[in-house]
């Protein structure tokens, strides 16, 4: 059966691998991206989640290609790391735009159709860094930490409507994300990291086409981690 699917940020990185993961289970898949050319195999709607016009827009193309979204991965996710005393109200500001209200916006739009539809299938991209708290991160952290009481509020309200609400939470990913980090910090990370790797964006898609399938039918308001074993325990 092949469902309609959304990823947002599904042009690069963690997304793409996400997108590519449905699309080869025969998936329709339609990816969001908010700057340059986009990947090739996907319907490609321009949108910056931070703009509830351009969020609206986007469904409406995706809902007269695709129909009703039936699965809708929130992913686009952005840093602006800097310590407290350093940071901006706008360097705080704008990463919870994006990582908690873009999400909120992305997945109420979604609603509408899934509450038609009797059923939807919903899955956040959260961070290890949400539960475990990082120095240097603190909007951040604080932004991916809200999408888990979102989700689990959201399980809640909307569960007996056949919708599912759950949250990954990845560790270190071999993207353009962490690429940025320098050298140092990088074998910081990998000494916590049991299984002393990074992980492959493709590793954080397994779970979430996991979630997303039949076999996941009773998962609801969960936080799964893909973290190597970073943040085991919390
Ligand atoms: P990348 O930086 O490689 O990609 C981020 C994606 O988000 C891009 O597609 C980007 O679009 C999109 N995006 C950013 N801001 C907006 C916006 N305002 N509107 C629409 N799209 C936007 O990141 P990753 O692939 O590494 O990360 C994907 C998700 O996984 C993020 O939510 C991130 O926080 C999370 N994550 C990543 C980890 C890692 O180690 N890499 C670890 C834990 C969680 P564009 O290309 O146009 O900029």
């Amino acid at each position: 059966m092949s469902r309609s699917v959304l990823v947002t940020g599904g042009n690069r990185g963690i997304g793409l691998a996400i997108a590519r993961a449905f699309a080869d289970a025969g998936d329709k898949v339609a990816i969001t991206y908010r700057s340059g050319e986009p990947p090739e195999g996907f319907l490609a709607v321009r949108c910056d989640i931070t703009d509830p016009e351009q969020v609206e827009q986007a469904y409406k193309e995706i809902e007269e290609a695709h129909g009703t979204v039936e699965v809708l991965v929130a992913n686009a996710g952005v840093t602006k790391d800097q310590l407290l005393m350093r940071m901006s109200e706008e360097d705080f500001t704008s990463v919870v735009d994006t990582n908690l209200t873009g999400t909120f916006r992305v997945v109420k739009r979604a609603n509408r159709g899934m509450l038609r539809a009797k059923k939807g299938r919903v899955v956040l991209i959260s961070s290890v860094v949400g539960l475990l708290g990082s120095a240097g991160q603190a909007n951040y952290a604080a932004s991916k930490a809200g999408l888990v009481g979102f989700a689990r509020s959201l399980a809640r309200e909307l569960g007996s409507r056949n919708i599912t609400f759950n949250v990954v939470a990845p560790g270190f990913v071999d993207t353009d994300m962490t690429r940025g980090l320098t050298e140092e910090q990088q074998t910081k990370i990998l000494a916590q990291v049991p299984l002393a790797r990074y992980a492959r964006p493709e590793e954080i898609a397994a779970t979430v086409r996991f979630l997303a399938s039949e076999e996941a039918s009773y998962i609801t308001g969960a936080v799964i981690p893909v973290d190597g074993g970073l943040g085991m325990g919390h």
